[in-house]
């Protein structure tokens, strides 16, 4: 092998979804022909005749996900459960139990426990969804949480990553790019330009994201809905996840990208690109839909007056091409980076 093409003997420089392809997925044994495991939001299983159970899970870690510092504990609990359900969202399913696995330092305050625990009871009580086991241990190195969650969702109204077709149109649920915004805000302190409204606005984006199980549900019943996946890495990332079996690629305008007033001052004022947020930007957590492009405008319409929020339409899957081009008016823009991956 030439030295240019040997891989590092490390995980820095593998991307995260080459080590998942690489080292995690295998072939499903035979018995298990009715399981869809790694590749989706969720695993799919059969629960009986009408209803698929639904499993995901997340992890956040102190000083990769979180700094303790800059999060209040209540928020984190309750992200903490809003990122699972996001993923439940994006099956068009609902939660029916939860498992928590926290690994804490045993200088933690209890305080700062009970307030985390109010914020991920806030949102599990809300949708009737119960704590069911998990597992607590000491940790020697910051605060580890592991949340895994079951759902449920009717057979016919199961979306997958997998469904779009040539012709369909790209839709998203939420405004991109705000929640990393906020995360520089968090950590770089004060920007003089941006009043305290627009600075509350985007940190809060960051530290309650959304879960959309109500859309995702909605949009779970919609036929003419062919794939869903919820937006987790920035689009950048998520969009590749639309074509990555199908040989399909898929035109973005950049111009069609829904961005915050807020966000729009922070670029402007910190010579910032905006484009860089609402693309490579991580945590969004809304909704990315394929629609049938011949009731993408009856859809958009029916989304926007069930739930008094807008339908973003920002490109369209073809098959002239495979991956994903990025339109600036006429010209293709090129990204550095292609969302947030923790390896690559
Ligand atoms: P999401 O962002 O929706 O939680 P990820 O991008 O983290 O999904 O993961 C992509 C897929 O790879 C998912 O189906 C997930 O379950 C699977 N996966 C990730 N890490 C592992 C692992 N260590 N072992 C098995 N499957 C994994
Ligand atoms: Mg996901």
């Amino acid at each position: 092998m030439s030295k240019s093409t040997e891989r590092p003997d490390h995980l820095s420089g593998y991307g995260e979804f080459e080590l998942i392809n690489q080292f995690f997925r295998r072939s499903l044994p035979k018995k298990q022909n009715d399981v869809t495991g790694i590749g989706d939001d969720c695993a799919i299983m059969t629960f009986n005749e009408q209803l698929f159970q639904l499993v995901t899970t997340d992890m956040l870690i102190e000083k990769t996900h979180f700094i303790k510092k800059r999060i209040h504990a209540k928020d984190l609990g309750y992200k903490a459960l809003a990122v699972n359900f996001s993923d439940i969202a994006a099956m068009g399913g609902e939660p029916s139990g939860i498992f928590l696995s926290l690994g804490l330092p045993g200088s933690m305050k209890i305080s700062w426990l009970k307030n985390f625990m109010n914020g991920f009871f806030e949102l599990s009580e809300k949708y009737k969804a119960p704590l069911l086991g998990g597992d607590t241990t000491r940790s020697e190195s910051g605060i580890i949480i592991n949340v895994m969650v079951i759902g449920r969702v009717k057979k016919g109204n199961v979306k997958k990553r997998s469904g779009s077709r040539p012709g369909d149109k790209i839709c998203v649920t939420e405004l991109l790019g705000d929640s990393s915004a906020g995360l520089k805000l968090l950590m770089d302190g004060h920007n003089r330009n941006l009043n305290e409204r627009d600075r509350k606005y985007l940190i809060q984006r960051h530290r309650r994201p959304p879960h959309s199980l109500e859309e995702g549900q909605w949009l779970g019943r919609k036929n003419s809905v062919h794939a869903m996946i919820d937006i987790s890495d920035g689009i950048g990332s998520d969009l590749y996840h639309l074509i990555e079996v199908s040989k399909l690629g898929i035109d973005v305008r950049l111009d069609d990208l829904p961005v915050s007033d807020a966000l729009v001052k922070l670029a402007e004022t910190s010579g910032n690109d905006i484009y860089d947020y609402a693309v490579n930007g991580g945590e969004d957590y809304g909704l990315l839909i394929t629609v049938d492009p011949l009731v993408c405008e009856d859809i958009k319409k029916s989304f926007e007056s069930t739930f008094d929020k807008p339908l973003f339409i920002i490109g369209e899957v073809t098959k002239e091409h495979t991956g994903v081009n990025y339109f600036e008016q006429d010209s293709i823009r090129e990204f550095n980076n292609k969302g947030f991956d923790h390896f690559g």
